[in-house]
């Protein structure tokens, strides 16, 4: 059974990056064997399957998907074994590598590549009245399932890609959708600054979310104006937010992983502070960062290459 040998490498989590690091790895003849605690494709499959992505290479246009689909497609074709459904709760030092712990079962590797996307990251809260009461009756941080938004007046709160990226996912399922910022220009991507502009989503800069109110569920907001400090209320049903994640420095700390306010930190070869642990994707930091799919699978060819190299060098020394 998958798992129960003893792996050159585990790969936790099968995002593009996780998946690519897989890739590079067989193309290295290393046994590798990938852990996800859902269905592989990450975000691709579990957040946005419908969108079109029209910035990865080679294609003009792929549903997410289908993009999802051809790169699983591949790794399966090259040997990589798939643990799906476990969640990786660990990762020990033993003396022959390391013990990767999830709630079940405990599997051996020589070296691990971390690529956990946003998982190991906490949605920031305004800390507004009713963003807690709310939470899961109306009021989402992070990405909703696109189909969440179906038929209804939406908010989304953040001036960042996240939040541009889910008013321009929802925009055409929703029956309304209003976006605000507290600034008076959004931190986004040109790209996804003209698509807004250019669309029917209603947008308010200089404004902030002050209350949510609702019964059972969330049915109105109050916003708040800061150029002519006018407050104003607005019908919705569903309130995303987005404006920026914090790491669960808990959980990373017990992992013994050094982190900064954007991630999990690692240098041009993908190398965390703990020897052996390389980390690729959306939950590393390091300057210039771009959280995409083309740099997550960048990122995990060389998190691939290095933990090669390292296990070479293991390999010589013992
Ligand atoms: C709405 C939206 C639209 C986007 N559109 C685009 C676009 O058009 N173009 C583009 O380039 N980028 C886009 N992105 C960004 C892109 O999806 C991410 O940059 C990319 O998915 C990051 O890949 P990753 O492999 O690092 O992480 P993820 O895709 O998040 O994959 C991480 C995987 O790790 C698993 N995992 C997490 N924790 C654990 C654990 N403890 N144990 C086991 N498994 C675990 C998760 O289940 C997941 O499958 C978009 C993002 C969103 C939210």
């Amino acid at each position: 059974m998958a798992g129960r040998k003893n792996y050159d490498i585990i790969i936790v989590g099968a995002g593009p990056a996780g998946l690519t690091a897989g890739i590079f790895c067989r193309m290295r003849k290393l046994s590798t064997l990938t852990i996800d605690l859902k269905e592989p494709g990450g975000q691709m499959t579990s957040i946005y399957p419908s969108k079109p992505v029209m910035d990865y290479p080679s294609y003009d246009l792929v549903l997410a998907v289908e993009l999802a689909g051809s790169i699983i497609k591949q790794t399966k074709k090259l040997g990589i074994d798939f643990i799906l459904g476990e969640r990786v709760e660990e990762i020990l030092t033993v003396s022959d590598g390391f013990d990767v712990v999830t709630s079940d079962v405990r599997y051996k590797a020589k070296a691990v590549v971390l690529a956990m996307g946003i998982g190991v990251f906490n949605q920031r809260e305004l800390g507004v009245i009713g963003e807690r009461e709310f939470t899961g009756r109306g009021v989402i941080h992070g990405i909703p399932k696109i189909n969440t938004a179906k038929d209804k007046r939406v908010l989304c709160v953040g001036g960042g890609n996240s939040s541009l990226e889910v008013a321009l996912a929802v925009k055409d399922i929703a029956k309304e959708v209003t976006l605000i910022h507290r600034n008076k220009s959004f931190e986004a991507y040109e790209f996804y600054k003209e698509s807004i502009m250019n669309s029917q989503v209603k947008v308010k800069f200089h404004t902030e979310l002050k209350e949510i109110l609702g019964e059972e569920k969330v049915n109105e907001v109050i916003l708040f104006n800061r150029e002519d400090e006018k407050y104003e209320k607005l019908k919705v049903d569903l309130v995303v937010i987005n404006i920026g994640l914090v790491p669960n420095f808990k959980k990373l700390r017990d992992w013994n992983l050094e982190v900064d306010n954007a991630g999990i930190k690692v240098d041009s070869e993908m190398r965390t502070s703990r020897e052996g642990i390389f980390a690729c994707g959306d939950m590393v930091s390091y300057p210039g960062k771009l959280k995409l799919l083309i740099s997550a699978s960048g990122e995990g060819s060389i998190a691939a290459e290095s933990a090669f190299k390292y296990i070479q060098k293991k390999n010589q020394e013992g």
